[in-house]
């Protein structure tokens, strides 16, 4: 029989990619449902390849172009009415957060790529009891590879992540003050979303990522590091009580972790022919530098702290890299509007509730708009 499947951001990179993989084994996977932001054709597209009758549109207007034979919501948790056994979250954001949440609530299987979910919702969904190792497939690459590690060593004294280092992990800090929006679009290793794109060119990316680790493993942040490996070859690196490692490694493409998760627990097929290891090179692994990358280490402090402190972190940085690919602040000025609303976030901390996560969010998202006019 095969599995139905429910994807949120079904029109983005991951989505496309997942999408990919579905359309070549019919008999395994059958999409139920998806959701889309503002992309209309894209979302013609996909309900018209995969028949699917029930899409919800979050941005804009509900449009015409899907037809009547479509039923359009306007919220993504409104699918998760449907009968399905899995759920991809591929939406960008804390936008993503909801859905998860109400996954877990259903108890279904989530393949997740979202790891804003975790980010944000990480401490709420402990704090409900939900147990996340096993509703939770990652997607990301580097959880994906973790999750396949610990599988088989359960056991381990760290747990380090790998980050591309970006497109200026070569550049001094005056090529990074001047950077043009096209220079951090430009990605060495991975092609990706937009905002990813931006995250991972300031290593943000690799702070968010250590809160998915931290809750999704339940790890301590002790044990959890992040290396630049500018090669993107090695995606996680599991080390043994008796100080050896274990490496886990392919070509940077998401059809490894995507198709990881979907086939779980069989072993996924053959995908792609991947590069003979004797034409692999060097590979390098190095500290992450403090002054390159800021907002990897803003990310850590936050992370830290714990409390409402990832998601005020998540939410500033949402905004400011939002700021930024719309051409009204500098890529360097990201971590600067992150730490100003961090500084000034008025926190107290009694226990997590949902609706206080999500005024935080609302918050600091306003205060970012608010020292942007100072
Ligand atoms: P994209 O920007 O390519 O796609 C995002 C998807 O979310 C699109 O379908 C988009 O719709 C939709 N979307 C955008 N804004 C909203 C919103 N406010 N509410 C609801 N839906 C929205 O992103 P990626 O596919 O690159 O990334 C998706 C997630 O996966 C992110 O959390 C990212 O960190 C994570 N991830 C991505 C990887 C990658 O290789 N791309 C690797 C590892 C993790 P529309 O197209 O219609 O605007
Ligand atoms: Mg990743």
């Amino acid at each position: 029989m095969a599995k139905k499947i429910i994807i949120l951001g079904a029109t983005g990179s991951v989505g496309e990619c997942a999408l990919k993989i579905i359309s070549q084994f019919p008999d395994r996977f059958h999409l139920v449902a998806f959701s889309y932001h503002k992309n209309h054709e894209k979302a013609q597209k996909i309900a018209r390849e995969f028949n699917v009758k029930y899409v919800a549109c979050t941005g804009d207007q509900a449009p015409k172009i899907l037809g009547d034979a479509i039923h359009c919501l306007p919220q993504m948790e409104g699918l998760l009415e449907e009968e399905y056994d899995l759920l991809l979250n591929a939406v960008v954001g804390a936008a993503g957060v909801r859905a998860t949440y109400k996954a877990l609530e259903q108890k279904k299987t989530i393949l997740l790529a979202n790891k804003e979910s975790l980010v944000v919702g990480g401490e709420l969904f402990l704090s409900k009891g939900f147990s996340l190792q096993d509703l939770i497939l990652p997607v990301d690459s580097e959880h994906s590879s973790l999750f396949r590690l610990l599988k088989k060593n359960n056991s381990f004294r760290s747990l380090t992540i790998t980050a591309s280092g970006g497109p200026f992990r070569h550049s001094s800090e005056e090529e990074i003050k001047n950077a043009s929006l096209q220079a951090v679009l430009r990605h060495p290793t991975w092609e990706m979303g937009a905002k990813i794109t931006v995250d991972s060119a300031g290593m943000i990316n690799k702070a968010l990522e250590i809160m998915e680790a931290h809750y999704l493993f339940s790890v301590p942040y002790k044990s959890l590091s992040a290396v630049v490996h500018p090669q993107s070859y090695v995606h996680a690196i599991v080390e043994l009580h008796d100080g050896t490692y274990i490496f886990h490694a392919s070509e940077p493409d998401m059809l490894y972790p995507v198709s990881y998760a979907l086939f779980y627990p069989e072993e996924p097929p053959f995908l792609r022919p991947r590069r003979n290891i004797a034409e692999l090179g060097t590979l390098e692994f190095l500290p992450v530098d403090k002054r390159r990358y800021p907002g990897f280490y803003l990310g850590l402090e936050a992370a830290q702290k714990g409390g409402y402190y990832p998601a005020l972190f998540n939410a500033a940085n949402e905004e400011a890299v939002s700021l930024f690919l719309d051409g009204k602040i500098r890529f360097y000025e990201i971590p600067h509007y992150v730490e100003k609303t961090l500084e000034e976030a008025p926190l107290r901390y009694d226990g997590m509730d949902v609706e206080t996560l999500f005024e935080i969010d609302s918050w600091a998202r306003h205060k970012v708009r608010e020292l942007l006019k100072r």
